[in-house]
């Protein structure tokens, strides 16, 4: 007997290629994850095992796997040699103080094991109530769940608790996508999003230094730290946006600025998603939160890119990305005070139904192939890894 901790994935959708690809990139997302820890991983079909780690960490280590996209679960288990007395035994041994209420789960997946799931549900909850006639069975609101899995390779596995995970696809199982990282709420949630269904994401930040504060640029360095935890190593682009908006302000709309700085993001975004083979661009915006994020707008920034923009943010309520940031710890970070390149030079009144032709238009006062290459050639790139 020895103590595991049993993994749970998500897989019943996954068929064939997508199934071993799911798994092995699963595999290395979470030794990855593990690699300060010794620890032993092995697969039985359905379920991965992790061994061979010191007790005394366990904790650290759930913690950890809680933040490898693709689990759903992971419990603290009991394996033994497949056997009814053993089973029995152990079950009984279960520590079932302070529970008034319980009722067993069985998952049979050895089809050779000769009682059914349902046969050994009742097995062993008579052997529960043997040594606890205190305890009743409730199948609906049980305090304690025992759930016994007879697994393929001759193992059983026996726990009554489960530590939920993120869920989600394997990080890189989607290919990789640029994220334009504010230092705001909304866009370190969206990356996370997009990494949770599988996009491994390298980003890009546009500071607007000396309008812009360095603390401005350390609290986004701060924030993609927060997020590789979750999203891997991310390489960050830092670039600099000041000429840009000196030369908007200088010579376009007042009503279209912001209008002209998200095309010219956008620009550099699949300039630097191209060159760094990136299939996609990540942003936080939502549906109407404000002027430059109605539908006309985001039709008038997505004109110059051909590269599919990806806003998973689009139809979450601004009090719903403020749970998910304080969920996965980019809150705080996001909420201290400093300017984002977006507030400096903030029309008084921005178009909110703007069209291409005329944004089309002030650009042509603008030499904007150059401003995109100065602005790439120029970038600053680090490489942040909390993983
Ligand atoms: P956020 O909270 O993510 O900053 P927001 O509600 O403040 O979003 P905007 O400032 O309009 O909204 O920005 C919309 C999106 O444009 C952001 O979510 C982000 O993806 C991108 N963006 C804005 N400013 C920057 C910046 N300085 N660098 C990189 N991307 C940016
Ligand atoms: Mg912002």
């Amino acid at each position: 007997m020895k103590k595991v901790l049993l993994l749970k994935f998500g897989e019943l959708f996954l068929k064939g290629r997508n199934r071993h690809d799911f798994i092995s990139r699963l595999k290395n997302n979470i030794l990855r994850k593990l690699t300060a820890f010794s620890c032993k991983l092995e697969e039985t079909q359905g379920r991965l095992i992790l061994s061979g780690y010191d007790e005394a960490q366990e904790g650290i280590i759930i913690e950890k796997l809680q933040q490898v996209f693709g689990l759903i679960g992971v419990a603290d288990a009991l394996e033994f040699e497949t056997s009814l007395e053993e089973t029995k035994k152990r079950v009984a041994g279960l520590n079932f103080s302070g529970v008034r209420t319980f009722k067993i789960e069985t998952k049979r997946a050895d089809k050779n094991f000769p009682l059914t799931s349902m046969e050994l549900d009742k097995e062993l909850g008579a052997v529960v109530l043997d040594a606890h006639p205190n305890l009743k069975v409730d199948l609906y609101e049980s305090d304690m769940v025992v759930t016994v899995e007879v697994r393929t390779n001759g193992k059983t596995y026996l726990y009554n608790k489960l530590h939920l995970c993120a869920g989600g696809l394997p990080l890189g199982s989607a290919g990789k996508g640029l994220l334009l990282l504010s230092g705001g709420i909304d866009s370190p949630v969206a990356g996370y999003l997009m990494a949770k269904r599988g996009l491994e994401i390298e980003a890009v930040h546009f500071h607007s230094y000396p309008y812009t504060s360095p603390q401005a640029k350390e609290k986004v360095i701060e924030l993609a730290k927060e997020i590789s935890s979750y999203c891997g190593k991310i390489r960050l682009h830092i670039v600099s946006f000041t000429e840009i908006q000196e030369q908007i302000h200088k010579n376009c709309d007042e009503e279209y600025m912001i209008t002209i700085m998200r095309r010219i993001m956008m620009r550099i975004a699949e300039k630097i998603a191209r060159a760094n083979d990136l299939g996609a661009i990540v942003t936080g915006e939502s549906l109407g939160q404000v002027a430059s994020q109605t539908m006309q707008s985001m039709n008038v920034t997505n004109s110059v890119v051909s590269l599919p923009v990806f806003r998973p943010v689009i139809a979450f309520d601004k009090e719903e990305i403020m749970a998910l940031a304080r969920k996965i710890g980019t809150y705080e970070t996001s909420i201290l005070p400093y300017e984002d390149c977006c507030t400096v030079f903030l029309p008084k009144n921005p178009v909110i139904k703007p069209t291409v032709k005329r944004a089309e238009f002030l650009e042509t006062s603008l030499d904007i192939d150059a401003l995109v290459s100065q602005a790439v050639n120029n970038e600053e790139i680090l490489t942040i890894d909390e993983f």
